[in-house]
């Protein structure tokens, strides 16, 4: 099954004297909500490079005496949401690779969308490839490029791959930290201890960790950690001006306690809330949200309107996300197994709730029915996003257009699909307002259609039919090569 695929989490850290693995261990479990399916850490010792990685949840997958096997002053450290299917085991990262100047860890967050013909490219220069993923074809890109020093492989590599990368890479003799040149996904930079450097897709891994934020890694940026201290280029030359910062990280993904690009997402989140509220106000007695991730956007929303917050759901934090289940029966009572209502908090209710996204259309109209048979006498829907009519492919992969709901019903149906009395969507501009951070630095191709890079067009059928309404400074949509092996996201 090609399935949503959700991001990955990325965490190193370089600290001679401390205990590397413990750290890494304890930053990928402040991650974990940004994948459950497999955690690997990788450590130098300037010697050689240590590797465990294993499919289950970090604390699952590490215990002493696998962490007494990582050896090393740095390390890096990732957790992932995959498919399922066979090779899964194999694609848990980091990855091993062996190149021109010796081997090197990679661990990666994102989707590279030209790795399929890069991939052909390099197995017709002979080689061979052990996993699915785009990882691996950045890796073999970046040790095979570079014949006399990692800066020429770095420079090539990010010519070369177009899409979405947050990279933490380890040699025998050094760490270093890559954000592709659109900064799609996060990176950030810590001090440790006032010696060590650590590196996190989220701020809420330093806090834990009781490193202090230094600042993002910039979009086209390589940061290189070593004994020497830090250094930074930009192998593509200066940042580039067009940002584009998955817009969904501030709506969903990322922890509310963690600042991306400055800004810490749960005001941001309130503040959707709040303007969904004024762009979609209705008679009611209580707003709640779905847990947990909508909960201070619902905040939000009550404060605005003047209508009374309460907790109308509770969510069994011990059930995976629905959306991992591999079948929609599965799915369907994932629902019901993750929320149960508080009867006496909803009956004779009129209630607003508030969620952060509507995808397939799966969860949607189960908290609705939850919520009528709990006693509520209306149901009103909010979400503190634009409609989803585009897939992602950038880290958040959809098999296809098809099954994202609001690619195929407009609102009404929608709102009938999902038995609500009414159903409002945030504004893609109040959506982006919210952020703080003003237009043209986020990626909103889920909700615009309009993608900060190519994107392989056997992916997106409908692409090219709403092509004449797109913006001039566009780039168009072209076709990849046809894929030879899956190439799976992270
Ligand atoms: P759906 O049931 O397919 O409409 O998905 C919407 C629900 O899943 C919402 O409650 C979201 O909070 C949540 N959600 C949105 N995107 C994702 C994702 N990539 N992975 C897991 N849950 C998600």
């Amino acid at each position: 099954m090609q399935g949503l695929r959700e991001k990955c989490g990325i965490f190193g850290v370089f600290a001679p004297g401390e205990d590397v693995a413990r750290l890494t261990f304890f930053g990928l479990h402040a991650l974990q909500h940004r994948g459950q399916e497999s955690a690997g850490i990788a450590t130098t010792d300037g010697r050689k490079l240590n590797i465990f990685a294993e499919m289950g949840l970090v604390a699952q997958v590490f215990d002493e005496d696998t962490l007494a096997g990582l050896p090393g002053h740095a390390a890096i450290g990732h957790t992932r949401y995959s498919t399922t299917g066979s090779s899964v085991q194999c694609n848990a990262q980091p990855f091993l690779i062996k190149g021109a100047l010796g081997e090197l860890a990679i661990a990666h967050n994102g989707n590279v969308v030209n790795a399929d013909v890069m991939r052909v490219d390099l197995e017709s220069r002979g080689t061979r490839f052990e996993t699915t993923t785009d990882t691996e074809v950045l890796g073999h890109l970046l040790a095979e490029a570079a014949p006399s020093n990692w800066q020429d492989g770095f420079t090539t590599m990010m010519r070369r791959a177009v899409g979405a990368y947050s990279l933490v890479i380890l040699s025998k003799e050094a760490l270093y930290a890559v954000r592709d040149p659109l900064g799609i996904r996060p990176l950030c930079i810590g001090r440790l201890n006032g010696h060590g450097w650590v590196f996190a897709s989220e701020t809420c891994a330093l806090d834990h960790l009781g490193a202090d934020f230094v600042r993002e890694v910039a979009p086209g940026e390589v940061v290189r950690v070593d004994e020497h201290g830090l250094t930074s280029t930009f192998p593509l030359g200066d940042p580039a001006a067009d940002q584009a910062l998955c817009l969904f990280e501030f709506i969903y993904f990322a922890r509310p306690d963690s600042k991306l690009d400055g800004q810490l997402l749960h005001p941001v989140r309130m503040r959707m809330g709040a303007r969904l509220s004024e762009e979609h106000p209705v008679d009611a007695d209580l707003v709640i949200g779905v847990p947990d991730s909508a909960t201070a956007a619902a905040i939000g929303y009550a404060a605005a309107s003047g209508i009374p917050y309460a907790e109308g759901l509770v969510k069994n934090r011990y059930v995976g996300r629905t959306f991992i289940q591999p079948d929609q029966r599965l799915r369907e009572r994932g629902v019901q197994l993750k929320y149960n209502p508080l009867r006496e908090v909803i009956q004779g209710k009129r209630v607003i709730v508030v969620d952060d996204s509507i995808v397939r259309g799966t969860t949607t109209p189960r908290v609705v029915k939850m919520l009528r048979d709990a006693g509520a006498t209306e149901v009103h829907m909010r979400i503190t996003s634009p409609p989803i009519t585009h897939p992602c492919f950038y880290g958040v992969d959809m098999a296809t257009r098809g099954e994202l709901i609001a690619a195929n019903m407009d609102v009404d149906a929608i709102r009938d699909h999902i038995g609500a009395d009414s159903l409002g969507y945030l504004s893609l501009e109040a959506t982006v307002d919210a952020t703080g951070l003003g237009g043209g630095r986020h990626c909103t191709a889920c909700f615009s259609g309009v993608y900060p890079s190519e994107v392989p067009l056997q992916f997106d059928k409908f692409a090219l039919e709403s092509e004449a309404s797109r913006p001039d400074h566009e780039i168009p949509m072209v076709a990849a090569a046809p894929a030879t092996v899956p190439l799976t996201a992270r």
